[in-house]
Formats: C-alpha cells, sequence, structure tokens
C-alpha cells in the first residue's frame, strides 16, 4: 500500500486524531524534476529538506558520513557538509522545515579525529543556520542524536524564528523519543508551542 493511501486509511480508522503527513526530501537541490514529481503525487501536510551525502574524492560517487570519513579529513567533511547545507536552502524552495544540520556529528571518528569540537566549526554553523532563517524555514531538532544546545542557541542569534521536533525513528517504539529533553531545551532558548500541538515552535521575542 502507499503512503498516502496508508495516511488515508488511518485517518478513516481514527477520525479522533488529525495525522499530518510528511515527506523528508534529501539533497533536493540537487534533484528538482525528481522531487518535483514526488510532491506532485499528492498533499503533504510538511515537507522538510535535508543534506544526506557529499561527493567522494573523483566527485562522480556519493557517499553518507561514515563513507565520507574514510575517504575525507573528519573535519573537511563537516565544513563541507555545512557548507553544502547553506546551499541547499538557498537553492531549493520546496521544503519548509530543514533536518538534522548536525547530521555529520552523528557519525564522527572519535578513535581517529578525537573528541569533537563544535566550536571549531562555528563560522560554518552560523553562516548555513542565518541562510536558514533568511530563507524563512523552521530547523529540526532531532532528537535520534540530541542537538547540541549550542547550536540552538546559535540558531536564535542568526535569527532563526521557528523549530519543529524529530525523533527520525525508524521504528514505531522510537517515535517522539527524546521530545522532553529536546522541549525543555527548545524553552530553555526561548522558544514556545503554538496554539495546536502540530504548530512549529516560534521565539518569545
Ligand atoms: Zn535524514
Amino acid at each position: 500500500m502507499g503512503y498516502l493511501e496508508a495516511i488515508e486509511e488511518c485517518r478513516d480508522r481514527f477520525p479522533e486524531l488529525r495525522i499530518l503527513s510528511g515527506l523528508e526530501m534529501g539533497e533536493p537541490h540537487w534533484h528538482a524534476a525528481a522531487i518535483a514529481k514526488v510532491l506532485g503525487a499528492g498533499r503533504f501536510d510538511r515537507v522538510l529538506g535535508s543534506l544526506h551525502c557529499l561527493p567522494l574524492p573523483g566527485g562522480d560517487r556519493f557517499a553518507e558520513p561514515p563513507g565520507l570519513y574514510e575517504h575525507r579529513e573528519a573535519t573537511e567533511v563537516v565544513r563541507a557538509y555545512v557548507s553544502e547545507v547553506a546551499k541547499l536552502v538557498s537553492e531549493s524552495d520546496v521544503f519548509s522545515v530543514l533536518a538534522h544540520i548536525d547530521y555529520p556529528i552523528r557519525y564522527w571518528p572519535q578513535q581517529t579525529a578525537g573528541p569533537f569540537e563544535l566550536s571549531a566549526f562555528e563560522e560554518e554553523f552560523r553562516f548555513a543556520l542565518r541562510a536558514t532563517a533568511q530563507s524563512g524555514r523552521a530547523l529540526e531538532i532531532s532528537t535520534r542524536i540530541p542537538l547540541h544546545a549550542t547550536i540552538l542557541r546559535w540558531w536564535r542569534e542568526e535569527g532563526g524564528d521557528a523549530v519543529t521536533f524529530g525523533s527520525d525513528a525508524h521504528e514505531p517504539s522510537a517515535i517522539a523519543r527524546g521530545f522532553r529533553e529536546a522541549a525543555q531545551m527548545a524553552e530553555a532558548h526561548g522558544f514556545r508551542p503554538g496554539p495546536n500541538p502540530y504548530d512549529l515552535w516560534g521565539r518569545l521575542n
């Protein structure tokens, strides 16, 4: 059964629930035609955009962070990833929420590269966050590996005015894991829920 059909069935079976549909689009700025085709297939209430891959040396093959770290210097992988995020938010307008800006940090190769030092990438993160804020998007607080509070602070300082929460669960039992802590962190940084549970969280001032 297709995704949209499954959503319709769930709405029929649980009419007391409000069930939103959503998509996460990977690298939408590189695949405009394919993305338009998917989005044209139906109505999607929330569309996230994200970056998962970068080119390997040589440029004709792509890899996710674990593969990238095998072939490129670790700090360079993070810099290249965050720089590409700035391009993603500038070049594509099909999504409203930027997902997991901290994606490469999940796979940081501590054994070979030592502990991850977020402050070494402050300039790159601030640049990408500013571009995301200026494009009018919300920032997802992913709880799979909890978002670093410093990135949320930078988001606010660079003009970000909304956040969403995502658990990147991949299995039902993990849906919404870590949301309590993530919500507390968002509140501590001046974000508040809207009138409805599914609204974006906006900033207080
Ligand atoms: Zn993703």
